[in-house]
């Protein structure tokens, strides 16, 4: 990444309370690099700090904790070589169901905080003629699933800012990276067990008992369990050093059998999906 090889190189990395972040963090200290690892309460990353490991508070969906979260990276270090955007959740439920606030918030922190952060470091990176920004989206960002419609828009949307971000930014030598993880073993799934049970405990909801059925084989369990994040910090250190990055890398054996579904027709594809997460026969 730097040409200058007497200091490391530097990265600010988002929501590392857990799971991918906390994972990458890790394993980018291991290999060297000078790490930022933030997380919106600090409490919960002050254990990782050593010489290696910075811990910082920042609630993405604040643009006053952005923009001092990227000055506490740049005042010491004097540049930034990359940015991964990991923090994000997925919000889960029937569409018909989701408040608008919801779905506000979903966008906020998985789709307009990466852009807002990427803003931020993107002049300092242009200066440097260097620099990579990864983004960590999801095969949920290629292939729509029932009741995820909300987090599927929010990844799709993340991979097209991306996706043109990186032919805008190509000049300057700074890449910008989608990393698509299949199911991976995180907090993630018990965070997103909090908003289906909001149709699960709605004793009027019509998508009550189909909900139940695509929960059961999809909840984070079984075939879905996944991939440790460890396996995902991986592909993110590729992406990072690799001399030319892919646009994006599927991380996971899951993801990569997942996007082959997108092969199909689709009215194939939406009746495979139905079959396949138990929603057939309706009601
Ligand atoms: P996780 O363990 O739940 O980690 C999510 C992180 O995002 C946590 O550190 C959380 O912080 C943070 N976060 C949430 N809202 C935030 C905010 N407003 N500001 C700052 N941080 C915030 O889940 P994970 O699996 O590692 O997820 C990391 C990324 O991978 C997400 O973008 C997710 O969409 C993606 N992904 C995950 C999977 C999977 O199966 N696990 C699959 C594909 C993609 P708090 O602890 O403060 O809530």
């Amino acid at each position: 990444m730097t040409t200058d090889h007497s200091s490391p190189n530097v990265v600010l990395i988002t929501g590392c309370s857990t799971g991918i972040g906390r994972a990458t963090a890790q394993l980018l200290a291991e290999r060297g690099w000078r790490v930022y690892a933030s997380a919106r309460k600090l409490e919960t990353v002050t254990d990782l700090a050593s010489d290696a490991i910075t811990p910082l508070a920042l609630d993405v969906t604040d643009e006053a904790d952005c923009r001092e979260a990227v000055e506490a990276v740049l005042r010491p270090a004097g540049r930034i070589d990359a940015l991964v955007n990991n923090a994000g959740y997925g919000h889960t439920g029937p569409l018909e169901e989701i408040p608008l606030e919801d779905v506000r918030a979903q966008f906020e922190i998985n789709t307009f905080a990466p852009l807002r952060l990427a803003q931020l470091v993107i002049p300092t990176m242009r200066a440097q003629r260097s620099g990579r920004i990864v983004n960590v989206s999801s095969v949920m960002g290629r292939v729509v699933v029932p009741f995820l419609g909300l987090y599927n828009a929010s990844k799709f949307a993340q991979e097209a800012m991306s996706d043109a971000l990186r032919m805008e930014l190509s000049p300057w030598n700074i890449h910008v990276i989608l990393i698509e993880p299949g199911s991976v073993r995180t907090p993630f799934y018990t965070r997103v067990a909090q908003y289906t049970a909001r149709t699960l405990d709605n004793p009027d909801s019509p998508y009550r008992a189909r909900v139940e059925r695509a929960l059961r084989l999809t909840g984070g369990q079984g075939l879905f369990a996944g991939s440790p994040p460890e396996k995902v910090a991986q592909v993110i250190h590729t992406a990072l050093t690799a001399r030319h990055p892919r646009a994006r890398y599927l991380a996971t054996w899951n993801a990569r059998l997942t996007l082959m579904l997108l092969a199909l027709p689709d009215g194939l594809r939406d009746w495979a999906l139905r079959v396949g997460l138990g929603l057939e026969p309706s009601g």
